[in-house]
């Protein structure tokens, strides 16, 4: 796989699942728009893409806000003037048992998890569309193909962008564009890290592979969908998750 003169967004890119796939694509020869709302950490992660000899864009856009996203998008086709490459990968949890939940921690995950992923892949499919090539890769979760107690807005956030995936590869093959989304089972990231010892080792007991995934383990799954190799796959969900759901 050879990403030499393409360029790539991917959100969420100021670490875990979004800092290897960014730092990955350009190990790959890509040039990279790092967006995170951390601005300290997309910095960090463009640095080390600079020093890969690759380009780096950095943006602070909060994927929720339309005005934010147009103004990355804006940026990106001022410097970079297109854009071959589109991953969706900001994501937040606010987990709670669904009795105990409040409207805004539903709001929240599904503004990030499923607002974000249509701004996102809008204002995509507009420079995409004139390319007349493009691939989109959506980060869903094992946990909207199975569900998962104490994550009723995150699991329904989640089927959401599985739902979007499949109507937007549909939609948008006509312009040569390809949508696809992972779906990561238990990866070991700042997100996971807070789970319980307790629940970790429940988690990793269900696993047949009886361990958790890497965040590169994810990267090289995207690498794939984002290249040349995939170009007859569309509107698929690929899997990532040592067997937990098959
Ligand atoms: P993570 O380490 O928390 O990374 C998510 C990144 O998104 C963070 O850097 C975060 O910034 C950023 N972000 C949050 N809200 C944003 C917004 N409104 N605009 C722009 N950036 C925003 O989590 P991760 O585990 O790498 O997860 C990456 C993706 O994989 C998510 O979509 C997640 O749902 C999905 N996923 C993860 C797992 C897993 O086991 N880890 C499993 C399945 C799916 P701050 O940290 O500064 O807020």
């Amino acid at each position: 796989m050879n990403f030499k003169g393409k360029k790539a967004l991917v959100t969420g890119s100021g670490g875990g699942i979004g800092k290897s796939i960014a730092l990955l694509l350009a190990d790959m020869g890509a040039d990279i728009a790092i967006n995170d709302v951390s601005i300290k950490n997309a910095q960090k992660t463009a640095k080390e893409i600079i020093s890969k000899g690759r380009k780096a864009l950095v943006s602070n856009a909060d994927v929720v806000k339309n005005n934010d996203v147009k103004e990355m998008f804006k940026t990106i086709a001022a410097e970079f003037g297109r854009l071959d490459i589109l991953v969706n990968n900001a994501g937040i949890t606010r987990d709670s048992l669904l009795m105990e939940m409040e409207e805004n921690q539903w709001d929240q995950v599904m503004d990030v998890n499923l607002k974000g992923v249509f701004l996102c892949c809008k204002y995509a499919a507009k420079m995409m569309s004139e390319q007349q090539s493009g691939k989109i890769i959506n980060i869903s979760s094992a946990s909207a193909q199975i569900g998962n107690i104490g994550q009723a807005n995150y699991v329904a956030s989640k089927g959401g962008v599985i739902s979007l995936t499949k109507t937007l590869a549909k939609e948008l093959a006509r312009y040569n564009i390809n949508v696809n989304a992972v779906a990561p089972g238990y990866i070991r990231t700042p997100m996971t890290e807070s789970v319980p010892e307790k629940v970790k080792n429940y988690i990793i007991s269900q696993i047949p592979l009886n361990r958790a995934g890497k965040p590169e383990e994810v990267a090289n799954a995207v690498a794939f969908l984002a290249s040349d190799m995939s170009v007859y796959i569309t509107g698929q969900i690929l899997s990532i998750n040592g067997g937990m759901y098959v």
